[in-house]
């Protein structure tokens, strides 16, 4: 497990909890978006946290900490990840986990395991636009061996069991898409509407420029537009928001 990164303390990722992040490195997906070109590229050259580090960190931090949030990279590309929540979960903490949802399995065992209490997954693009949006096309003969429509598959997966085969009253989910004015139309809300109808959660997120961007050049819808989109969802998703609008 590579530990790229670890924010001791945030109010911002795991809502309504004080926790601490960690992020992983690596990821089965290739958007050209992704705020995290060098824990995807490169995680080996950036993991300077040990396990042991994290959890000195959650020990002594116990008291003020009540949530643990894992992102990535993607953590469930992790075979270790289900032991690695364990000990954060002995450790008495709630666990929220960011996901693109490729790993229904994987997710599902957690769940069962009462070892994940959140799950932030993306929504990358409508179905038929996300090999683009999700950087399948990139995939092609590289060391990841699933193909892109076994990924979309499991993706489909993962948003039924989110949708149809969890229990609200000890779990939460939510779907996010972080909107980019160069990839995403109204067409793609509409795909996207139809396909989580029903949504617990649904948070529209705008594009940030940075210069960690994978591929540099994408642009934010402005609020005004976003607030469109928005609206345009709510008769299909009555809980779509807003998240991260200035
Ligand atoms: S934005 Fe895409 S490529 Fe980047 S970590 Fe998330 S799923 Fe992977």
């Amino acid at each position: 497990m590579l530990i790229c990164g670890f924010n001791k303390t945030t109010l911002l990722d795991y809502p309504e909890h004080v926790a601490a992040t960690v992020f992983l490195g690596g990821c089965n997906f290739r958007c050209p978006f992704c705020q995290n070109r060098d824990l995807l590229l490169n995680p080996a050259d950036f993991a300077t946290f040990t396990e042991e580090d994290i959890f000195n960190h959650l020990k002594k931090r116990r008291s003020m900490l009540s949530g643990v949030c894992v992102s990535g990279g993607e953590p469930t590309i992790y075979k270790n990840l289900p032991d690695f929540l364990a000990r954060i979960k002995d450790l008495d903490y709630l666990i929220k986990l960011d996901t693109n949802g490729t790993n229904p399995d994987m997710l599902k065992s957690l769940y069962d395991a009462h070892l994940i209490d959140y799950i932030a997954m993306d929504i990358k693009s409508g179905p038929s636009d996300y090999a683009r949006v999700a950087g399948f096309l990139e995939l092609e003969d590289s060391i990841f061996t699933a193909s892109g429509q076994n990924l979309l598959k499991n993706v489909r997966e993962s948003v039924d069991f989110l949708i149809n085969g969890t229990d609200s009253s000890r779990f939460t989910y939510e779907f996010r898409t972080t909107v980019v004015r160069e990839l995403h139309s109204l067409e793609s809300f509409r795909e996207i509407g139809t396909w989580i109808k029903g949504a617990s959660r649904y948070y529209l997120q705008s594009y940030k420029d940075s210069e960690h961007v994978l591929c540099p050049g994408f642009h934010a819808y402005s609020k005004a537009e976003l607030e469109g989109f928005a609206d345009f969802l709510r008769p299909m998703i009555p809980s779509v928001s807003l998240r991260g609008v200035d």
